[in-house]
Formats: structure tokens, C-alpha cells, sequence
């Protein structure tokens, strides 16, 4: 049996790196039904995809290199986002480095779950979608 405990609509920020793009289009897809009641944030070239590619409805901010992730984490201090999904490229050095480690530290701060792979990100929107109803 499954406790549903959550009735608020969760807000869900996405965030992907260039070459894992792909991947997040991918997940947001298989998540499309849920995530459409969902109130969602993004960084901006990850956000225009989602919009473009999935009709999801998705309040962009600025690209990650010029600020989206310090304004995603804004959103985050000020109670705002409920789970990050930040699809991090491990292999590829980024220019925005102190921002993205900001990021996930004010997830830490906050105890905001923060999904880095494919892998977490499906656990924790499993787990989402059985505890909102
Ligand atoms: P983007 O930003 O969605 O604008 O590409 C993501 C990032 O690089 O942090």
C-alpha cells in the first residue's frame, strides 16, 4: 500500500549540462505526465528544450555559465524548490564550476534532494509522484 503524505504541487528545478542534454530530454519525457503538474524552474537552454521539445511549461532563468544555477540556488535558499534534478557532466570542465558547487551546497544546506544522474533523478521522481496526489 502506498502512504500518500505530500498534497502540495512540487516544484522541480532541471538543470543539464551540454552533453547530457540529451539524457534530461530523454527523462523528462519518460516523467512527462507527472511533471506536467509540476511547477517547474530551469536554467535556460535546458528549459527552452524542455518547452520546445515536450510543451512542458517551465519558468526559464539565465544559462547556467551566466548565472542560472546562483538563480535556481536563490529560488532553493528562499523555500521556493522542492528537488533539484542537475544533470551533471563529470567529464567536461565548466567554466561555472564555483556556481554549480554553490548549487548543490545549498542543496546540502537545505536537505533538498539534488539528483546528479539519470539513475537518482528516477528514484527521486518515483518517489514524487507516489507522495503527491
Ligand atoms: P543551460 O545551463 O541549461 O543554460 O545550458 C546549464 C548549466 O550549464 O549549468
Amino acid at each position: 500500500m502506498t502512504t500518500k503524505t505530500q498534497t502540495t504541487i512540487p516544484r522541480i528545478a532541471l538543470i543539464a549540462h551540454d552533453k547530457k542534454k540529451d539524457d534530461m530530454i530523454a527523462l523528462a519525457a519518460e516523467y512527462r505526465a507527472f511533471l506536467q503538474g509540476c511547477t517547474l524552474s530551469a536554467t535556460g537552454t535546458t528549459g527552452g528544450r524542455l518547452i520546445n521539445e515536450l510543451g512542458l511549461a517551465v519558468e526559464r532563468k539565465h544559462s547556467g555559465p551566466i548565472g542560472g544555477d546562483l538563480q535556481i540556488g536563490s529560488l532553493l535558499v528562499d523555500g521556493l524548490i522542492d528537488c533539484v534534478i542537475f544533470l551533471r557532466d563529470p567529464m567536461t570542465p565548466q567554466p561555472h564550476e564555483p556556481d554549480i558547487n554553490a548549487l548543490v551546497r545549498a542543496c546540502d544546506v537545505h536537505n533538498i534532494p539534488c539528483a546528479t544522474n539519470v539513475s537518482t533523478a528516477r528514484l527521486v521522481l518515483s518517489q514524487l509522484m507516489g507522495t503527491t496526489s
